[in-house]
């Protein structure tokens, strides 16, 4: 495993990490997700991510009760709650980013993932009826605690995370260490052209979340009849099949996977290991229904190499939407 400082923080994370979303406490059972998690952490991966949200509350349950049947040592092992969504509760003070939401949040997650601090608590998206100086107070009050140790952010644009800084800034607290975002070879926008300033300003950290675009980069759903027990078949999820499997990526996706094979690995293997490429990014949050898909992507790591310029300009070539950074 390679191991990345989250910015300019002094903590490291795996550059693969893993993550519940969609799969513990729904689509998957408990002694599955347990292999899922034993084989990452056997593999050197340090980093576990979760949210209030994922499968309201069940997904903190089952990694909890995981980690404490592994008898995980507690300082081997980073683990995030994030808040905003809420959990099955969504009351007027039951989401957002208000000092009440955010404190609770944390409480909760703190119980259903049987830990006595997070690692890393992210604002999950940012919340305009919140203003700005109570969300980072509460953040560093919670650092104070000792109940979380680092904050960050998810889906914030470069301005709402510089507001943060500036106010962390003029009070002294602590600001944002680290942001999530989308980051996949459709989604590319945030982490290569908006964020590029603030990497070196303030040495943002990233946790960048669906590399396979919920599973579209593989050749699962170029196959002729739709794949059985896949994510985008799951329902309710009709909303995020029409977001990502569009018309026009499928011949991208088809492409890709040709180059992919070309190089002698998956589309999956090829699609990470671009991600990891890119320096800015911290961590790339793997998610897997099965253990075997996450044997198969944690060989990514050492396929970095095999992007050389050549092949990365093929990969440009191929999916067409560098994003071009403001004239100015
Ligand atoms: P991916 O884009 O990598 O999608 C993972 C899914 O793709 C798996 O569950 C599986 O779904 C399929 N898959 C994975 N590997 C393979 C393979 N080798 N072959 C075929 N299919 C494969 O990541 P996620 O979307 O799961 O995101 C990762 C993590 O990021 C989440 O768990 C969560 O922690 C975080 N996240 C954060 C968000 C935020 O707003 N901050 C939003 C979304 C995610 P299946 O088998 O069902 O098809």
């Amino acid at each position: 495993m390679e191991y990345r400082r989250l910015g300019k923080s002094g903590l490291k994370v795996s550059a693969l990490s893993f993550g519940s979303w969609l799969t513990f406490g729904k689509q998957i059972g408990a002694p599955t997700a347990e292999k899922l998690m034993a084989y990452a952490y056997e593999n050197g991966i340090n980093f576990f991510d979760n949210a209030e949200i994922y499968a309201q509350g069940k997904s903190e349950i089952v990694m909890g009760r995981i980690i404490k049947k592994l008898k995980w040592d507690r300082t081997s092992f980073v683990i995030s709650s994030k808040a905003y969504f809420g959990d099955y509760r969504n009351g007027p003070n039951q989401t957002g980013l208000s000092r009440k939401h955010l404190v609770e949040a944390c409480h909760h997650a703190l119980k259903r993932l049987q830990v006595d601090y997070l690692d890393l608590y992210f604002c999950h998206r940012p919340d305009k009826q919140t203003p700005i100086e109570e969300v980072v107070w509460t953040m560093n009050h919670l650092i104070q605690q000792g109940k979380i140790l680092y904050w960050g952010t998810s889906e914030w644009s470069a301005q709402e995370i510089m507001e943060a800084q500036m106010v962390a800034k003029e009070y002294r607290l602590i600001g944002p260490t680290m942001e999530q975002p989308q980051y996949n070879l459709f989604e590319r926008a945030k982490v290569e052209v908006e964020f590029a300033q603030i990497y070196k300003t303030v040495g943002l950290g990233t946790t960048i979340w669906s590399p396979l675009a919920s599973g579209i980069l593989t050749d699962k759903y170029l196959r002729k009849n739709f794949p059985k027990g896949t994510r985008l078949g799951m329902d309710g999820l009709e909303w995020l099949k029409e977001r990502t499997l569009q018309d026009d990526r499928l011949p991208k996706i088809q492409a890709l996977n040709e180059l992919a094979l070309d190089l002698g690995i998956s589309l999956p293997r090829m699609a990470i290991a671009w991600a990891l490429r890119n320096p800015n990014v911290s961590t790339v949050i793997l998610g897997a229904s099965k253990l075997a898909q996450l044997k198969e992507n944690l060989k990514a790591l050492g396929d970095q190499d095999l992007l050389t310029p050549d092949v990365l300009e093929k990969i440009e070539a191929i999916v067409d939407n560098r994003p071009v950074p403001p004239a100015w």
